[in-house]
Formats: C-alpha cells, sequence, structure tokens
C-alpha cells in the first residue's frame, strides 16, 4: 500500500511513523475500484497546509467490503469464533494499541489538533481500555432459560447482527473508532467502518495492528471517503444489518431516513448535544470553576456533550463570573506539541469558519464577551476560549450546537427555574449539577431530561458506563453492557419437550 511517512520530533515522541493510505478491505489495502475515485487532502489544522493526500473510496467499494465482510461473518467471525477466542483478539489489540500509545497519540495530534498529552492521557489510553474491556465481554454474551410450563424448555439467544456499517466523525476519531468497533466485534459482528475524511490517520494506522494481532480478513474493512458517498451507500445498503453513526444531528436524521427506505436495518445514533452546566450557591466553589472550565474548553469544545451552557445561582453569579474569566484565561492556546498547551486548534477551516460565525451572531444579538471572542495567532484555525454573558434563552448561541471553545453563562434564582432552562432544548446528551446537598443533587439529576448526569464532576466517561442522548441527541447507548444490545439479536428458541402436540 501506498504510505503516509511523517518524522515527529517533540517532547513526547521522536521517530518516523508509516501509515498505510488506502482502502483496507477483506485485509488488503488497495484502491478504489471506481475509475472516478479521487484523493482526499488531509490537513494540519495548527498550520493550514496539507499533510498529505490519500485515495478515496466510493460506493463500488463499499459494495465490495460489505460483500467480504459478509463472508468473514459466514465463514470465520460471527458464531464461527468462540467468544472466549474474539476475546483474545479484542485484548490483543489493546496491548499493541498501548505499546504503540506514543505513535497514535502524535498521529493523533497531528491530524485533528488536539495536544499530544490529551491524546495521550485520554484518548489513546481511554481507546485501548475500550477494546480491552469489550475483550473481557466476548465470552460473556448469552441468553437465558424461561422457565414456563412442564411441556416446554424455552431459552434466548443473543446472536450477533451480522454486518455493521459504523460512520464517525472527526472530534475523537480513535475514541469513536474503539467506541464502535469494539462493541461490535465482541458481539461476533463484522464491520465496515467510515472515519471522517478530515481524520482518517489513526484509523489506518490501526489496521496495522488488526494486521499484526490476526484479525481474520474481511472482520474489519475500513473505507475512508465522504459522507455523500461512502457513508451514505452504508446508510442506504440493502446487505448492510445495522448501521451506527455519530455526528450531528443533521446527518443523523439522513441516515435513519436511509435505513428505513433500505432494509429497515438497525440504527443506533449518537448526535449533537447542548451540555447544562448547573452550579448551585452550595457548590464547592474552586472544584465547580475547574470543572466548568474543563466542561466546555476540553477537546477545544468540539464535545458533543460540552458544557456549553453554564447556569449560576445568582446569590454566587459574579464572584463565579470572575473566577470563570481568570481560570479560562490561564488557558494556554497554541501548539499542540506544546507540554503546556491546554487547547489547539480547531479541526478544520470550516469549522472555525462555522464557530466564528456563532461568535459574530453573538455580539449582534447583543451578548456581551466576558472573555475571548477573536482568532489567536494568524496561521491554523485556533480560536480564544470565549465567554459570553448577558443571554438570553432565544439567542442563537443558547440554543444552538457551536461546537467550539464558547460557552455562555446565565444566572438563575431557584431549582425550579434552572431545571426548565435546561430542559429547554432539543437536545438531550449531558448535563451537570454542582452541589453540596445530596437532596438536591439526586432531586435535580432526577429532573433533567438527559442521558448522563454528572453530579459534582464533568466528562467523566468509562468503559463500563453508557453514555447517549435523550430526545434529538440520539438512539440507544454506547459502551458499558448496553452497547452489546444494538450489536445482538434475541432470538427466542421454544422447545417441545413433551412430545404431544398442544
Ligand atoms: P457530521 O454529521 O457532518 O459527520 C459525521 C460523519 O458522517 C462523518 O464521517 C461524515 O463524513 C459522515 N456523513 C456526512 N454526510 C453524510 C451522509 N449524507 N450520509 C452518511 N454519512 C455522512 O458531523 P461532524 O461535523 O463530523 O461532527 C460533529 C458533530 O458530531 C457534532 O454535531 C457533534 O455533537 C456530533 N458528535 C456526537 C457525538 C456523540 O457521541 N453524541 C460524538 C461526537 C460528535
Amino acid at each position: 500500500a501506498p504510505t503516509f511517512t511523517h518524522e515527529f520530533n517533540h517532547a513526547g515522541y521522536k521517530g518516523k511513523v508509516e501509515v498505510p493510505v488506502g482502502l483496507y478491505i477483506n485485509g488488503k489495502w488497495t484502491t478504489s475500484a471506481d475509475k472516478n475515485a479521487k484523493t482526499i487532502d488531509v490537513f494540519n489544522p495548527s498550520t493550514g497546509e496539507i499533510l498529505t493526500s490519500i485515495p478515496e473510496g466510493l460506493g463500488a467499494d463499499v459494495d465490495q467490503a460489505v460483500k467480504d465482510a459478509h463472508t468473514a461473518f459466514n465463514t470465520t467471525w460471527g458464531l464461527h469464533t468462540p467468544g472466549f477466542k474474539r476475546g483474545e483478539l479484542l485484548i490483543k489489540i489493546a496491548e499493541l494499541m498501548e505499546r504503540d500509545l506514543d505513535i497514535l497519540s502524535s498521529l493523533e495530534s497531528l491530524d485533528n489538533g488536539k495536544t499530544f498529552s490529551a491524546a495521550k492521557g485520554f484518548d489513546v489510553a481511554e481507546s485501548a481500555r475500550v477494546f480491552r474491556y469489550y475483550g473481557g465481554w466476548a465470552d460473556k454474551i448469552h441468553g437465558k432459560v424461561i422457565e414456563t410450563t412442564e411441556a416446554k424448555l424455552a431459552y434466548t439467544r443473543h446472536e450477533p447482527v451480522g454486518v455493521c456499517g459504523q460512520i464517525i466523525p472527526w472530534n475523537f476519531p480513535l475514541y469513536m473508532f474503539s467506541w464502535k468497533i469494539a462493541p461490535a466485534l465482541a458481539a461476533g459482528c463484522t464491520v465496515v467502518i467510515k472515519p471522517s475524511e478530515l481524520t482518517p490517520l489513526t484509523a489506518l494506522y490501526m489496521t496495522k495492528l488488526f494486521d499484526e494481532a490476526g484479525v481474520p480478513a474481511g472482520v474489519v474493512n475500513v473505507v475512508v471517503g465522504y459522507g455523500h458517498t461512502v457513508g451514505a451507500t452504508l446508510a442506504a445498503h440493502p446487505d448492510v444489518d445495522k448501521v451506527a453513526f455519530t455526528g450531528s444531528t443533521a446527518v443523523g436524521r439522513k441516515v435513519m431516513e436511509q435505513a428505513s427506505l433500505s432494509n429497515i436495518k438497525k440504527v443506533s445514533l449518537e448526535l449533537g448535544g447542548k451540555g447544562s452546566n448547573i452550579i448551585f450557591e452550595d457548590a464547592d466553589f474552586d472544584e465547580a470553576v475547574k470543572y466548568a472550565a474543563q466542561g466546555i474548553f476540553f477537546n477545544h469544545g468540539q464535545t458533543c456533550c460540552a458544557g456549553s451552557r453554564i447556569y449560576v445561582q445568582k446569590s454566587i453569579y459574579d464572584k463565579f463570573v470572575s473566577a470563570f474569566k481568570d481560570a479560562t484565561s490561564r488557558l494556554k492556546v497554541g501548539d499542540p506539541f506544546e507540554p503546556s498547551t491546554y487547547q489547539g486548534p480547531q479541526v478544520s477551516q470550516l469549522q472555525y469558519d462555522r464557530i466564528m460565525s456563532y461568535v459574530d451572531h453573538g455580539k449582534q444579538e447583543g451578548a456581551k464577551v466576558i472573555t475571548g471572542g477573536k482568532r489567536h495567532g494568524d496561521a491554523g484555525y485556533f480560536i480564544e476560549p470565549t465567554i459570553f454573558g448577558d443571554v438570553t434563552s432565544n439567542m442563537k448561541i443558547v440554543r444552538e450546537e457551536i461546537f467550539g471553545p464558547v460557552v455562555v453563562v446565565s444566572p438563575f434564582e431557584t431549582e425550579e427555574e434552572v431545571i426548565a432552562s435546561a430542559n429547554d432544548s432539543v437536545y438531550g446528551l449531558a448535563s451537570a449539577v454542582f452541589t453540596q446537598n445530596i437532596s438536591r443533587a439526586t432531586r435535580v439529576s432526577g429532573a433533567l431530561k438527559a442521558g448522563t448526569v454528572w453530579v459534582n464532576c464533568y466528562n467523566e466517561l468509562h468503559p463500563q458506563i453508557p453514555f447517549g442522548g435523550f430526545k434529538q441527541s440520539g438512539l440507544g447507548r454506547e459502551l458499558g453492557e448496553y452497547a452489546l444490545e444494538s450489536y445482538t439479536e434475541i432470538k427466542s428458541v421454544q422447545i417441545n419437550v413433551s412430545g404431544k402436540c398442544g
């Protein structure tokens, strides 16, 4: 396969890394079967320069990959490889990821712009944990014997759904890859995955690790391409049994529609959010300030569960705004490979423009910039961490997902009022409550319409704990035991043991 070669030389890693840049179909690296296929430019978001151009996949390549994934499902994987063997392979993959931690983290940082330290400490380390966790599940997936009458033996089997099409975004390229692939393989499914065209490098590097681990050909197929070609083909494909999508609500809607118009394939969706972070006057103030900053500015605000709406009780509002502004202005923006950097560039020119247009809109609508609101530096896609105050609930910056380092802060007086404000959103992905009062914490977390509620913390994620959205934030759950449900079909078997009819 053609390779992208990059020489890293930063405090965390020095060395040459080679990434196969082709379509990984049936265990081989290849280029598109369609002669109209072109190449996709992959940019370095810190400079805006092209890092490499990689061959694009098209619909014909999805067709081939789906065919090979079916063959693998029917011959080598699925019910043909026992759970404990699938588990061993997943754990082997986790070990290889840990061996190559610095390489994967360097690639993720280069491609996405997130800091090397975040990529190493969070994205790659956690992705390996996800593979290891589902490795542990692979031989523990089973049904139940159901007691009915003496004349009958009834039981359920949890069988793999089949071939899964998986479509992932650019904000956590490797982490989303692991959330999709690990539970699917544990359940016995085979996979055709489309990484984001903006950030394909770690997914492509992973194909080398699958090869080295000995994953049978056709079990995982990686087809890099655009959403309207490769993504849309997967969603509409008559031979794809399930589609798992993470991305925007707008595209999630299309994926669901295509699934319904084709073969009613199973659908799981992880979509957008507008997280509410509620800080009561009895909270541990310093901790609440730290978590509020981490809640929005982690990953440059490019996090679906970001705490992008902060509600602070009126008695501590001014004190909070001043401390939060100080904490925000201390966050260092710059080179993602520099160890002291907290925030690197946004992922692309398009995202940079989108975020800045929200900032302009906020200013025009009369919101007050407490800090930030401008470009940082003059190259790459850097944006100053930005806080808006004086907002009203109908403003675009309060209602829509910005997906950047931009947060709105508003005061509230009562618990009822803040619950109503927090729930006043089409999204329902994540919320947080800061209080030292256990009754209030329990009451408010019960009333919030969100798939995750954090109490006295933010952005905590664990392989064991399910994650997903209420309302237009999605369908189904990822991580934990719950994720296995979306990769298995339940079959009921009823055996007449009486030997008689009726
Ligand atoms: P996006 O929806 O534009 O793209 C996501 C993926 O879908 C990409 O791989 C893209 O190529 C593909 N795609 C685009 N058009 C398609 C089509 N017509 N058919 C099939 N696939 C298509 O989103 P994005 O800009 O890459 O990511 C940002 C969005 O993702 C945000 O809204 C964010 O909230 C959401 N997100 C959600 C979660 C979650 O777990 N809920 C996690 C990460 C990101």
